[in-house]
């Protein structure tokens, strides 16, 4: 067997208290092996999102278990979730989330910066997965003098260059143009050929279809997971 990137056993999570408590996600279980090009397909509501932020880290699971790529997230302290969310994943989100302030070399950098890796190495490296995007004339410019399709690559230069073991994407498309879209799309299939990890979350059929596996999600439940798409919808 691969190795698991991401592995949830049983997992709860409410928000609220007492009578105004809401159990968003009721015992979810995910496996996603090394390699692998997973979408998480779900209405708005179903907990898409509770379940990324659990995924990345962002938040914490009330009980059940979570490995990612082989660490118990139980031994961890909330204190070192940055750390690991550094090492661990790159993400990818809606609406970019670039550093506005500064250019594309420095906002793709950054999480090696933050992992303590000398300026000159981290601009290296940085420059190199900006052209790896298609980026290389454009190293020098800030998001807002950069296109939305612009912005997403340098947003997926930043979630590769410190080579994580998973790349992890909210609706990665949906601030973009259908072309655009599709673009990025395309990229995520190339970069799954080369061997990277990614688990994206999107609300659209359509979309989920550019993945290998669909995961559906209803009501804080998986209630369905497939390697075939099309059995999915033919239910
Ligand atoms: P999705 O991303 O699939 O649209 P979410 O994970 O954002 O779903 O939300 C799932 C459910 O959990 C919704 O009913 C939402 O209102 C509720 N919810 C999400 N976050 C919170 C929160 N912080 N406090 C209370 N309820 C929440
Ligand atoms: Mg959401």
């Amino acid at each position: 067997m691969e190795k698991a990137v991401i592995d949830m056993k049983d997992v709860h999570k409410s928000y609220g208290i007492g009578e105004h408590q809401v159990n968003v996600l009721k015992g979810v279980s995910i496996t996603v092996e090394q390699g692998e090009f997973v979408a998480i397909l779900g209405p708005s509501g179903s907990g898409k999102t509770t379940l990324m932020n659990l995924i990345g880290l962002i938040d914490t699971i009330d009980s059940g278990y979570y490995f990612i790529d082989g660490l118990n997230i139980q031994d961890q302290s909330e204190k070192s979730y940055a750390t690991i969310r550094n090492e661990k994943i790159g993400f990818i989100f809606q609406k970019f989330n670039l550093i506005s302030k500064y250019t594309a070399l420095y906002n793709v950098a950054l999480p090696l910066l933050l992992r303590g890796e000398s300026y000159k190495d981290a601009r290296l490296k940085a420059a190199k997965t900006l052209e790896r995007v298609g980026l290389e004339e454009r190293m020098h410019h800030r998001p807002n003098q950069l296109s939305g399709g612009q912005q997403q690559r340098v947003a997926i230069a930043r979630a590769l260059v410190g080579d994580c073991p998973l790349i992890l994407a909210d609706e990665p498309t949906g601030a973009l143009d259908q072309k655009t879209g599709s673009e990025v799309l395309a990229f995520f299939q190339e970069l799954n050929a080369e061997g990277k990890t990614i688990v994206m979350i999107t609300h659209d059929v359509k979309i989920a279809e550019k993945a290998k596996r669909v995961i559906l999600v209803e009501d804080g439940l998986i209630c369905e997971e497939n390697r075939q798409l099309s059995n999915v919808l033919l239910k």
